[in-house]
């Protein structure tokens, strides 16, 4: 073996973790090891969490490898959140962890937004991490742009993200050239991110030369311009003429009270024909102020199907008592979309 080849082959075994054999090649090539050296790989095998590669190079290399120094280091992993290091290395060392100190270390993971350390930590000591812990850790995630670990910290507690919250996860994606996320994100909140903040992530894709996330970016710029476009048409209906073009099944909502005297027996229904359905929060809340300004109508619910063609039909209703629009519609068993007084 040339000696180039000895350094290379030595070296590969020293980046491994194998030193035993990195030390019986240099005695048999004659290649020199210093101590020093050795005593670096330790350190860095170390730093890496791998304690029993240390261990064993220290036994092969006759470094001492003092216990403070490797408690020491069962520490640090913890800190930074390598549970199998720490735990692996507190076994070797004869040191178990205790129960308690692994739920810490878990907590401070979560806090910090490290789900995946911090629910392996709380694996090992076979308990679910709690909910609000989960919550503060999806918020870090989200306001990071780590929108699947987000979303998995909600999913573990089975509930849905805050939508200011995905939508603070969606800029910060956007900021940073993901679209892909970015949009998912604004999706599951049900808003429309702008156009220019979308023209901007497709800019910083273009810079890192990232040819589909830019065309996909300034293509779902380019939608906000056309949809922009089409506002829903909002048309009154009377009884009769609804009930032709209708379903027979189909059933108005109830049961209905007034807010304004509580009279739950006399009311006036009145419908109306939407061109098509809000599809986010801007666009229900446009419907919502349309409805107050031009019908008078405070309250009411839209059905998203009913005609099968993408139309949307509203309800409400005018108390006969009082003659009040601020009528409350409600039913259990029938399938609509409630907008909510804001
Ligand atoms: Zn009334």
């Amino acid at each position: 073996m040339t000696d180039e080849k000895a350094i290379a082959y030595i070296k590969k075994c020293l980046d491994a973790g194998k030193m035993r054999e990195a030390i019986d090649a240099s005695r048999i090539t004659k290649v020199p090891l210093s101590k020093e050296e050795l005593k670096f790989c330790i350190q860095k095998y170390l730093d890496a969490g791998w304690m029993p590669k240390a261990i064993e190079g220290s036994k092969a290399a006759c470094i001492d490898l003092p216990q403070d120094v490797l408690i020491k280091y069962v520490n640090k992993y913890l800190e930074e959140g390598k549970i199998y290091s720490a735990v692996d290395a507190s076994k070797l060392i004869g040191m178990p962890l205790p129960k308690e100190k692994i739920a810490i270390t878990g907590k401070e993971c979560l806090l910090k937004g490290k789900l995946t350390s911090g629910l392996e930590a709380y694996k090992l000591i076979k308990e679910s991490p709690p909910e609000e812990e989960l919550i503060a850790c999806a918020s870090v995630c989200f306001k990071e742009g780590k929108l699947s670990h987000g979303l998995e910290a909600y999913k573990l507690i089975n509930k849905a993200p805050p939508e200011d919250e995905l939508v603070t996860c969606g800029n910060f994606c956007f900021n940073i050239g993901q679209i892909t996320p970015g949009l998912e994100a604004y999706a599951l909140a049900k808003r429309t991110p702008t156009k220019e903040l979308l023209r901007a992530c497709g800019e910083t894709c273009l810079l890192e030369k990232r040819t589909d996330d830019a065309r996909k970016s300034f293509v779902a710029a380019q939608k906000i311009d056309e949809t922009k476009n089409k506002d829903i048409e909002v048309r009154e209906i009377s009884f009769n003429d609804l009930s032709a073009g209708i379903n027979k099944s189909w059933k108005s909502p109830g049961p209905k009270v007034c807010s304004d005297c509580h009279n739950d027996t006399e009311m006036k229904d009145r419908f109306f024909i939407l061109s098509r359905c809000p599809e986010n929060v801007d666009e229900e809340e446009r419907l919502d102020t349309l409805m107050k300004k031009q019908h008078g109508v405070m309250q009411f619910c839209v059905e998203m199907d009913v005609f099968g063609d993408g139309r949307g039909l509203i309800c409400s209703a005018v108390c006969a008592k009082c003659g009040s629009q601020n009528v409350v519609l409600g039913a259990d068993d029938w399938t609509y979309m409630e907008i909510k007084r804001r």
